[in-house]
């Protein structure tokens, strides 16, 4: 994808109307501080351009990025930050819900996992959610350049077994720092959006 020009256009607290959009729309799951923002913006090859966070979890918003007048990205609010209510977390739930069920024009929706750790019940329940609300959920395993070479095979395996992935699940291994991945991920996109 050539990125011409981006824009957040919508941010939907928990108690907005979600826009009724009439392009594609491709959202972006995870808990906080796994590295959604960082990935949002080497998608739109922006530097800072959707918050990254020093203190995780605080907001509860989706955002709308609009992508060359063609598609949206949507940036999920991310979950399992400890320090939110019980109320705030109820909120989130709603919030997320609302959005998986209602959109006519999600086309697919990617769970980002850090690739260091084992997926926590939270990316589990995630993970079982959206396929819940009829999606097959993409991983992006992320944070790849913290591993060694030698390390990664098993640790998408480990990301693989513990989310139960089925087989033809895809996984794709991505770095902010380097920037790997994120072709695979806008060809994955690309492929979507022309079905
Ligand atoms: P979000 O809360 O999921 O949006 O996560 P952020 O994108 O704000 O990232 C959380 C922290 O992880 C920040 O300090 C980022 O600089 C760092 N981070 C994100 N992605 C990567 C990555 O691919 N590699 C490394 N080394 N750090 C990353």
């Amino acid at each position: 994808m050539v990125i011409k020009n981006v824009n957040l256009e919508t941010v939907c607290g928990i108690t907005s109307v979600l826009p009724d959009n009439d392009k594609p729309e491709i959202a972006f799951a995870g808990k906080s501080n796994v590295g959604k923002s960082s990935l949002i913006n080497a998608l739109m090859n922006r530097k800072s351009y959707a918050r990254i966070s020093a203190t995780p979890g605080k907001t509860q918003t989706i955002n709308f990025y609009n992508i060359n007048d063609e598609m949206y990205l949507v940036d999920l609010p991310g979950y399992g930050y400890a320090k939110v209510s019980e109320k705030e977390k109820e909120q989130w739930g709603r919030l997320v819900e609302r959005y998986l069920h209602a959109s006519a024009r999600l086309k697919a929706v990617f769970l980002l996992i850090d690739i260091r750790h084992e997926p926590s019940a939270n990316d589990k329940m995630m993970y079982r959610w959206i396929v819940e609300q009829g999606y097959k959920p993409i991983i992006i395993a992320t944070k790849l350049d913290k591993l060694k070479r030698s390390q990664i095979q098993k640790h998408v395996k480990m990301v693989r077994e513990g989310l139960e992935l089925e087989n033809d699940s895809k996984i794709i291994p991505f770095s902010s720092v380097t920037k790997q991945g994120r072709d695979e991920i806008w060809e994955f996109v690309e492929t979507e959006l022309g079905e």
